[in-house]
């Protein structure tokens, strides 16, 4: 299991990381999410061993990972990591690229792996492509299958499906988690989007300004936001009487107290977002329909 003991990080005089205790056991996934410049990318270059550690340690296993102060080269071989800024090298083919740390030794092993990383990935018709005629998204997704290439233990990616479109996005994330999971490798994902990790991770940590703001599931999470940040996390969300109320747990009905005016509605594909007021307060609420601007409407609070 991975392990981290009571860890603090900063690149100049500002905390960047400050973190008592994390563990991720064998196979699992933990996410990790947060805003912008909340740590998320520090975070999974410590564990990589890119910065040294003024304090505290981190274990895979029994081995300490040690940044560039013991290592001469940066990095473990039971651990890939692929950065937020990927780099490929240009002019050669992606089959190329992703068997640059396969073997050569049984050709037709290394051919077959090469073939079914691609599949993994949903590159099998580019592999003899050049990466410099790629797009940014099917490059991202060449340097995940070039991270799987040697079926490392632990995995850290960061924003891992940032450049790739939402035709593509779905079903590589389920190809690539089921895959993960089929080979109990051990992964970390940085992410602001919960498409990316809501139906994948074991467990999440959210970090606010360096520090951990919760860690649970994503089921707990959602339940039970603690903090209007996880909420957003999640999707639209209203304050209510000190209550985070999502904008789905609020509905139109026939009658009650609740009386709020029609403001906006927004398409959202199979529902409308409505934005209304209430008591002069602004909230949001999903309807089935679209409704007419300045119409009041009754409201319940499902929770
Ligand atoms: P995230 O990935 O969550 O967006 P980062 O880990 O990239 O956050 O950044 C956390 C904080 O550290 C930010 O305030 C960022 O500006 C700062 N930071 C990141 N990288 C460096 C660096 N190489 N030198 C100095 N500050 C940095
Ligand atoms: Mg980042």
């Amino acid at each position: 299991m991975l392990q981290i003991k009571d860890i603090s990080f900063s690149y100049n005089v500002n905390k960047v990381i400050e973190l008592n205790s994390l563990q991720v056991n064998l196979g699992k996934t933990l996410a990790v999410i947060g805003e912008s410049g909340s740590g998320k990318s520090t975070l999974l270059k410590l564990i990589y061993g890119q910065y040294d550690l003024p304090k505290g340690e981190i274990f895979w296993k029994d081995t300490q990972i040690l940044g560039p102060a013991f290592n001469l080269v940066i990095g473990y071989d039971f651990m890939k990591y692929v950065a937020q800024e990927f780099e490929l090298m240009p002019y050669i083919t992606v089959q190329e690229t992703i068997g640059q740390y396969l073997s050569s030794f049984y050709k037709e092993k290394k051919q077959k792996r090469i073939e079914e990383l691609l599949k993994i990935v949903e590159l099998t018709n580019f592999s003899q492509t050049k990466i410099q005629f790629l797009s940014g998204g099917q490059k991202q997704r060449v340097a995940l299958a070039k991270a799987l290439a040697k079926e490392p233990e632990i995995l850290l990616l960061d924003e891992p499906f940032s450049h790739i479109d939402n035709f593509k996005k779905q079903s590589l994330r389920r190809s690539l988690f089921s895959y993960l999971k089929q080979k109990k490798i051990t992964s970390i994902v940085a992410t602001h989007d919960k498409d990316d990790v809501l139906g994948f991770a074991d467990n999440m940590l959210v970090l606010h300004k360096g520090k951990q703001l919760d860690y649970n599931t994503p089921q707990d999470l959602y339940h039970n936001p603690k903090h209007p940040l996880i909420a957003s996390f999640f999707g639209e969300y209203n304050i209510i009487d000190n209550k985070i109320v999502y904008a789905h747990q609020i509905k139109v009905i026939d009658k009650s107290e609740l009386k709020a005016k029609v403001k906006n509605s927004y398409f959202k594909g199979h529902y409308f977002l409505i934005e209304a007021e209430l008591d002069e307060e602004k909230i949001v609420f999903t309807s089935e329909y679209k409704l007419d601007n300045e119409r009041s409407v009754n409201l319940k609070i499902k929770t």
